[in-house]
């Protein structure tokens, strides 16, 4: 589900990838529509962001994956090449300067350019009632979930310029649209994607550069592990839901 709308925003994307034309709904499209195409994908050593490496990949684009750890980029570059990715691996913590810089000058060195952007990672340290949330909590909850998605995004679109423009997609949550119990930061901070989503679309539309964001639902994966507990068992009766939006309309 998320492979395909994660697809449908770069398909349907005349910058990012060739245009493709659906019909009922579904994807047309050869594996080679990314063809030519640089994808980085943050946070892309598991779950939901190899899943989008993996479908980038598969339509033709080459794709740098990374993550805090050396060992889960090894991991995922080897599993990629397995199935005949074009792949390049790294680490980057997506909270740390740095490691932001470096993941987007060696890409650029590496791989040519960028044409693709997709902001993955996000951590939540904390579960219980908001109003027991300290701020070492929120300082963590924004800076990895939301301010560096905006400070990535801010030193990847030169990069898109200098190819004429490209996509930007911010992976945010159901959550960011109706905050879930027990989780009050972490939402705040989905929405917070969302407002940034539409913040950015219409100034960087003007370099042909477009922005989505999609919003899963629970997607079984490691991230996930603590909602979908018995002692949280309310979130995990809660069906799987995908959104996403694009500017304009
Ligand atoms: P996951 O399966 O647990 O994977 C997390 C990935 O992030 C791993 O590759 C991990 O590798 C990396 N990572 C963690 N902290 C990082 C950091 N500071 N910098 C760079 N990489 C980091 O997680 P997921 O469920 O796929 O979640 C991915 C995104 O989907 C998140 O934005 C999450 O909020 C969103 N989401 C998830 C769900 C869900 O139900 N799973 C629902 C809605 C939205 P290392 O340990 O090596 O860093």
């Amino acid at each position: 589900m998320l492979r395909c709308l994660v697809s449908r925003c770069l398909l349907t994307n005349p910058v990012a990838g060739q245009t493709r034309k659906m019909s009922g709904g579904s994807l047309a499209g050869s594996q080679s529509s990314l063809a030519g195409k640089v994808a980085i994908v943050t946070a892309s050593t598991d779950g939901i962001g190899l899943a989008a490496a993996q479908a980038l990949g598969q339509r033709g684009a080459h794709v740098v994956v990374s993550s805090r750890r050396q060992s889960n980029v090894d991991k995922a570059v080897a599993l990629l090449q397995s199935e005949k990715i074009q792949v390049t691996g790294t680490t980057c913590n997506v909270g740390n300067s740095e490691d932001r810089a470096r993941l987007v000058n060696m890409t650029v060195e590496q791989c040519g350019g960028v044409d693709i952007f997709v902001s993955n990672a996000a951590v939540n340290p904390f579960f219980g009632n908001i109003m027991d949330s300290t701020e070492a909590v929120w300082d963590k909850i924004l800076d990895v979930n939301v301010k560096s998605a905006f400070l990535m995004t801010q030193l990847v679109v030169p990069h898109l310029e200098k190819r004429g423009g490209g996509s930007v997609v911010f992976v945010s949550s159901v959550a960011g649209y109706q905050p879930m119990q027990a989780l009050g930061p972490y939402s705040v901070s989905k929405t917070a994607l969302l407002g940034l989503t539409r913040a950015l679309a219409p100034e960087l539309a003007q370099s042909h550069i477009r922005v989505n964001c999609v919003a899963p639902g629970i997607i079984k994966t490691t991230f996930s592990q603590a909602v979908r507990t018995p002692s949280l068992s309310i979130l995990s009766s809660l069906p799987v839901y995908s959104f996403h939006f694009t500017y304009p309309p």
